[in-house]
């Protein structure tokens, strides 16, 4: 475990945050219509390292992207039934002093989301 902590921030700057993220545990795609449309590539980050610093209220309602610029930056997912413990998936692109070497130097792990098939690989990934 080597975490570091990154700056983020939406296109506007509104919504500004911090995430102490180790990279090297992996990033994840998925290509269910959601991910797929917003090209979601994110990082799980533990709900205590991650700590929204400013523009909480520039938030839209769902809590899932700056209601100014659209850009979504990071989402909840809370203990669930597929779900055994409670993290925070930020988006990779919003993570400001994250180098791209490091980001694509980092295994990513894909979902079949399409399908409902969430635990396995997609037959095609080249697109996420
Ligand atoms: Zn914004
Ligand atoms: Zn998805």
């Amino acid at each position: 475990m080597d975490k570091k902590r990154y700056q983020g921030s939406c296109a506007c700057g509104r919504v500004r945050f911090e995430a102490d993220v180790d990279i090297s545990q992996g990033t994840h795609k998925c290509n269910c219509t959601h991910c797929w449309k917003r090209r979601w590539w994110s990082v799980k980050v533990e709900p205590t390292d991650f700590r929204v610093l400013s523009g909480e209220d520039a938030l839209d309602p769902s809590g899932r992207f700056c209601g100014a610029c659209g850009v979504a930056t990071h989402r909840h997912a809370p203990v669930a039934e597929w779900n055994p413990t409670a993290y925070v998936s930020v988006s990779a692109a919003s993570l400001d002093d994250l180098p791209p070497a490091e980001l694509v130097a980092a295994k990513v792990t894909y979902y079949d989301g399409r399908h409902d098939n969430w635990w396995s690989t997609p037959a095609e990934v080249r697109h996420l």
